[in-house]
């Protein structure tokens, strides 16, 4: 008998053979039956082109997909998810490898002889310790440990999942340790194989032929009914994890459009999402991917400071919804199916600060900020329906041209005694200074604006500003969903900056340097944006500017979501911090990529906030490390984090600066 080839043929002749050919038909054909089913929903969705910059995206799939890059994110948990999803792709292979040599009696993958068959079964059976193990210690966390990320997610799907795993593991162990033994053989298994091969030392040629074959067909079967239950619950995502990390968003800090292909908004009958059919095919592929590990609500700080928003229950149940509403054996109604109140309510949506944190976290890549936007712009655009704050925040855009509803008139009067040049006064310049709102109308910005302007001047950089020209970049009208008014802000911003002929921006907000580096090129912007930050560091790399004077304090920097997250400048203002003798960097334990937001982001600086709020906790834990002096590099994060020092009584023993006061005085 040969045993190098499966149970199936070998004991059951015909039978066996006919018997594998059933299942494994039954077992594909149910399968692709349910994942027809599946594509059908995501061909529901609108379209969302992600086949651009494919070298790019075959980048990331090998290091955050196949290297799961992202995993160690979170240690314990991370190390069990990359073991389990190794084991997979090696020992995949081998229930493969399994099942065709049972259809084919007497076959097997060239491939697996020979020294790439030694090594490999080496390897396999090494992994199936080693997955083995990672479940169970799986189990007991969840069982034992009880992460809180795992609270209301759906336990009973992952505990069937990790013994379905431990069941695979145990089968292939006991058929091929009996194997062995019927072979007299040790055929390069190491400890797995070798650990059964003990367990059945002393059994009768016949016993050992009867666990070889109820291995067999155990492992293969319960290997179909595993790939069966995948796209019925939250494993989906093993089949969909890679592709939704291939087709990833690119440009992280740009809101997706109303709708792809379509320039002008007012050629679109309906703007948002109100029912299924809005998602784009993408978002759907989100639904189905999320894996239910909790890290973005883990992250979230509207959900730290107990607002009703959690990104894992709106993926979750954006998922459970789309399934209940379009079963296995009929049609359903999912198309028209309403979201917008009925799954996701109106406190979910406008708790979001749009800070990127969830989306940082997410080891598949889900994003939420621009479906929790296109949510927010069906509100606004289709119904009117949103906070009263948020009202009078647009009608002072559309009056006056910023939010602070001062107007043109006096936009420059920050600016008096500076001697600064204006482009309409003189519009041959190098750079020009993106003021912004809050530069140009809150007196704490104001000072930054100065502070800025005089290193400019000390640089020699031949600058100038829009003045009575510049208008609100448009952010926050496009984060709460006011697309329209974003609109006529860019339009007429990109207007002016071709009548100067702008080539070059440097913006101390980070909302003005997003927005306008990349949301104004799809509507024909074109020109070079950089931050005040990045601007500063090229002036001292030029000896342009040197920091002279002796800081000798420790100084914390907070990292503004606008400059980090999404824009990805994380180790700038740190080197401008270090070249600054005598200062003493105290990094918070929240920092770079993992910073938590200061609560302004998303709309939220000019909403009202009742319980806790989040400025006051990010204060918190930037306290933690003792700084005497906090810096940031956005004036709504100084804001946020002075208004932090003064609820904790501390204002004057912890000050709160930009970078670039920090540097203009160091100078
Ligand atoms: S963007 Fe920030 S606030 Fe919004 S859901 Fe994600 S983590 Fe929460
Ligand atoms: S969205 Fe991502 S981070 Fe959040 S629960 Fe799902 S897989 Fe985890």
């Amino acid at each position: 008998m040969n045993l190098n080839h499966p149970a199936a043929a070998s004991y059951f002749g015909l039978s066996g053979y006919y018997i594998t050919w059933m299942i494994l038909m039954a077992g594909l054909s149910v399968f692709c039956f349910i994942i027809f089913k599946r594509f059908k929903l995501i061909r529901i969705g609108k379209p969302d082109p992600r086949y651009t910059d494919i070298g790019q995206r075959v980048s990331g799939l090998i290091k955050d997909g196949f290297l799961q890059r992202r995993q160690p994110r979170y240690r314990m948990a991370g190390i069990l998810h990359i073991i389990i999803f190794w084991g997979f792709i090696v020992l995949g292979l081998h229930s493969t490898d399994l099942l065709i040599s049972g259809l084919w009696p007497g076959y097997a993958f060239p491939f697996m002889g020979g020294l790439f068959g030694s090594v490999y079964n080496s390897v396999k059976d090494l992994f199936v310790l080693i997955v083995l193990a990672a479940s169970m210690v799986a189990i007991y966390r969840r069982a034992v440990i009880k992460p809180h990320r795992y609270q209301d997610s759906h336990q009973f799907e992952a505990y069937l999942v990790l013994c379905l795993i431990i069941f695979l593991m145990i089968t292939d162990m006991f058929y091929e340790g009996s194997r062995l033994i019927l072979e007299h053989s040790t055929g390069g298994f190491l400890v797995a194989a070798q650990l059964s091969k003990i367990t059945l030392s002393g059994a009768s040629h016949d016993a050992l032929e009867s666990v070889n074959r109820f291995s067999y067909w155990l492992h293969i079967l319960t290997f179909f009914f595993f790939l069966n239950l995948l796209p019925l619950s939250k494993h989906f995502h093993i089949i969909t994890a890679l592709p939704n990390v291939f087709f990833k968003k690119i440009n992280r800090g740009a809101l997706k459009p109303p709708r792809w292909g379509i320039k002008d908004i007012d050629q679109l009958d309906a703007v948002g999402i109100q029912t299924y059919r809005d998602f784009t095919w993408k978002q759907i592929l989100d639904f189905f991917t999320c894996t239910e590990c909790g890290r973005c609500t883990d992250n979230c700080p509207a959900n730290a400071v107990d607002k009703p928003l959690s990104p894992k229950t709106i993926s979750m149940k954006l998922r459970d919804f789309g399934y209940q509403n379009s079963p296995l054996f009929s049609n359903g109604n999912i198309e028209n199916a309403l979201i917008l109140g009925e799954v996701i309510q109106d406190e979910e949506l406008w708790a979001c600060t749009t800070c990127g944190a969830c989306e940082e976290e997410c080891p598949v890549f889900i994003e939420y900020i621009d479906k929790i936007v296109d949510l927010r712009r069906w509100r606004v655009l289709m119904e009117s329906k949103f906070p009263r704050e948020i009202e009078q925040a647009y009608r002072k855009m559309e009056i006056y041209g910023d939010i602070w509803g001062m107007g043109a008139a006096l936009r420059n009067d920050w600016a008096k005694g500076l001697n600064l040049k204006t482009v309409q006064a003189d519009a041959d310049i190098d750079v020009l200074y993106w003021v912004g709102c809050a530069g140009a109308f809150d007196s704490r910005s104001q000072q930054v604006s100065v502070s800025f302007v005089k290193l400019l001047q000390k640089a020699g950089v031949n600058f100038g500003i829009l003045g009575k020209e510049e208008n609100c970049c448009g952010d926050y009208a496009r984060r709460t969903g006011n697309e329209y008014l974003f609109e006529i802000l860019a339009k007429k911003n990109i207007e002016t900056f071709h009548k100067y002929d702008i080539k070059k921006i440097v913006a101390t907000c980070p909302h003005g340097y997003n927005t306008l580096k990349n949301e104004y090129s799809r509507l024909g912007g074109k020109f070079e944006v950089i931050h005040a930050t990045e601007y500063i560091f090229q002036l001292l790399d030029e000896n342009k500017l040197s920091l002279n004077k002796e800081l000798n304090k420790a100084i914390t920097y907070h990292d503004p979501c606008y400059l980090g997250r999404h824009n990805g400048i994380y180790e700038i203002p740190r080197k401008i911090i270090s070249l600054i003798p005598g200062a003493k960097m105290v990094e918070p334990e929240k920092n770079k990529d993992k910073s938590f937001c200061c609560g302004a982001g998303g709309g939220h600086f000019w909403m009202e906030s009742s319980g806790q709020r989040i400025n006051e906790l990010r204060t918190d834990q930037i306290l933690e490390k003792k700084p005497e002096i906090i810096t940031t590099a956005c004036p709504y994060c100084l804001i946020m984090l002075e208004d932090g020092i003064a609820s904790k009584e501390m204002k004057g023993q912890v000050l709160v600066k930009d970078i670039v006061e920090i540097v203009s005085e160091m100078i």
